[in-house]
């Protein structure tokens, strides 16, 4: 059996050396048509940085060590062009020669990956994306001729152009990030991206939100809101496509998010033809609709699965969560499944639990906060997705939120899951513990809550809100036309509410969770402002920056 595959990196070097592991007598060819293969992409941002100092650190595999290792024919500088479905072959020329020739397949594995966006109009400064070892090299290149500290342009604050960024200003650039929504990293929470906003802030980033680059001109480019700003290099950042066109144009199905269409066991719409990773639409974990998700984990898991169907081993590949995680300078962002917003606009009825717990015992030095907002479905309690800013601790919590989504657990069961606690770890009531607390109260009706995109229209329709923090808490920073009631003074003042629609808050929405409760039995109803005065702080002041845009 001969089995091409076409793409040399995360999904297809996984593909061929699982293949192998499963059978020692396949033909295996890879055809790459970069330089390398298997090389560490997500590594690239932190060379720049000199975080991962040896180059050659990035460089996993060769075609060399392939063939002794494992026997694959890996053939780089190769570039697959066309497939003959019908006598299954496929069109490859050889990028040195510029020959062409055809390779016979009994399976063909698409892991082209993802092609990146058509080019910024314009030139005269070099533009450079983040992809390969080569566009790292071009990147370096061009800094390292360019005067120290020069500035240099980021075009999109996703994951890569947000790494970008925190290297770029370890090397002493100058960084201006320009990026088209009103946020950086789209998918995050409004509230929760005000934290990485100021992160950038802190470390000197100039921060464009709302703003596309119209041109590359001369020394620089020309911005949508009119400004021209002076870069030695623009690094466009701004987002990838499935690398679909290979299949596209041999007649395979697409799916209606452009990436290639495959079944539970990777298979293309050609039996003969599996895809795999970045070039593929997944499932949604959620409700199963088409999903690009180009991460990593995905694409390995991904590879393993096809090399498996092709060797005969069952396959049902497991939906795509979307689990991911990013360092900007000393935030940590985790998410995974779906924001507040995507289950808003899927018009799925949800609750959302905002926390801001300590990563481990406060009463043990170094605690740092973290801030959570979990999804959760109103109708069957399950968890429709987190997401988490904060510093230590935010990994190992959005991987037992992932795992708990995986496994359908319900939110309110959170509070069962037994998590490993000493001080310094952890807390014994664990915050992921604590969420489960707060989703139980919430479906249970112990406890009502008040979003705080809602605070504003519920006082202008006659609520009070009162703030339970301490006066002097108050006095540093409160909810325009707040009350300050201290919890400890609530049963004393208590007249002062009766028969009004009445909001509590505290800081983060555990001590007015105590006053709610507290009003509740003196037959006062009030709602919790969900994650406290945090949330809503981080709320307006992304709401602000999100509205500036609108009058901009
Ligand atoms: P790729 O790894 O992109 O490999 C596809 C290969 O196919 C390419 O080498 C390409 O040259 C080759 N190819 C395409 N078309 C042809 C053709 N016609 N002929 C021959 N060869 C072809 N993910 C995470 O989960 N976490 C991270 O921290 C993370 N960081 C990242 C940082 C950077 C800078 C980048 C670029 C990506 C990062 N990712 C991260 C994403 C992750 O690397 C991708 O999701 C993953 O590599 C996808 O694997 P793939 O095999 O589908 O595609």
């Amino acid at each position: 059996m001969r089995v091409v595959i076409v793409g040399g990196v995360a999904a297809g070097m996984s593909a061929a050396t699982r293949l192998r592991r499963l059978d020692e007598r396949a033909e295996i060819v890879v055809v790459e048509r970069g330089e390398h293969v298997s090389f560490a992409n997500c590594g690239l941002p932190y060379h720049l940085g000199g975080v991962i100092e040896h180059r050659d650190a990035l460089l996993l595999q060769t075609p060399e060590s392939l063939a002794a290792r494992f026997r694959i024919d890996v053939r780089v500088r190769t570039e697959a062009v066309a497939i003959d479905r019908e006598a299954r072959a496929l069109a490859v020329v050889d990028l040195a020669t510029g020959e062409r020739s055809w390779l016979p397949y009994d399976r063909l594995v698409l892991a082209t990956g993802a092609d990146a966006m058509p080019p910024l109009p314009g030139g005269g400064t070099p533009v450079h994306q983040l992809r390969t070892i080569a566009d790292m090299d071009a990147v370096l290149a061009v800094l390292e001729a360019a005067p120290e500290g020069a500035p240099v342009l980021v075009v999109g604050a996703g994951f890569i152009g947000l790494e970008a960024v925190e290297n770029l200003v370890a090397r002493g650039q100058r960084v201006t990030l320009v990026s088209r929504g009103d946020r950086p990293l789209s998918r995050l929470d409004l509230a929760l991206s005000e934290a990485v906003s100021d992160a950038l802030e802190r470390h000197g980033v100039e921060l464009l939100l709302g703003t596309v680059v119209d041109e590359v001109v001369a020394g620089g480019a020309r911005l949508s809101d009119g400004r021209t700003l002076d870069a030695a290099l623009v690094l466009d950042a701004r987002g990838v496509r499935p690398a679909a066109r290979l299949a596209a144009d041999a007649g395979l199905a697409l799916g209606p998010r452009g990436g290639i269409a495959v079944d539970a066991s990777h298979a293309t719409s050609d039996p003969a033809i599996l895809a795999v990773g970045d070039a593929v639409e997944q499932r949604d974990a959620v409700d199963g609709a088409p999903a690009l998700v180009a991460m990593a984990g995905l694409a390995n898991r991904g590879g393993r699965e096809a090399a498996d169907a092709i060797a005969g081993l069952p396959v049902a590949a497991a939906p795509a969560l979307g689990t991911a995680i990013v360092q900007v300078f000393d935030r940590t962002v985790a998410m995974t499944g779906w924001s507040p917003e995507h289950a808003a606009a899927q018009g799925r009825p949800h609750r959302v639990v905002r926390t801001h717990p300590a990563h481990h015992a406060g009463y043990y030095p170094g605690a740092e906060q973290m801030s959570i907002v979990l999804v959760v479905d109103e109708a069957d309690d399950r968890i429709l997705g987190a997401q988490i800013v904060g510093g230590a601790g935010v990994d190992r919590r959005i991987d037992v939120l992932a795992v708990a989504m995986r496994a359908g657990l319900t939110a309110s069961s959170l509070v069962d899951l037994e998590l490993a606690y000493a001080p310094q770890f952890g807390s014994a009531k664990d915050p992921v513990n604590l969420l489960g607390m707060v989703a139980q109260n919430r479906a249970s009706g112990v406890a009502a809550a008040i979003a705080w995109h809602d605070v504003e229209a519920a006082v202008a329709a006659g609520a009070v809100v009162v703030d339970v923090r301490t006066e002097a808490e108050h006095d540093r920073g409160a909810i325009p036309g707040s009350t300050s009631i201290p919890v400890d003074a609530l049963r004393e003042r208590l007249d002062e509410l009766r028969g009004r629609e009445v909001i509590v808050h505290c800081q983060v929405g555990q001590r007015a969770h105590v006053a709610q409760r507290i009003l509740a039995q003196h037959g006062v109803a009030a709602r919790n402002l969900d994650g406290g005065w945090l949330t809503w702080r981080a709320g307006d002041r992304a709401r602000r920056r999100a509205r500036a845009l609108e009058h901009a």
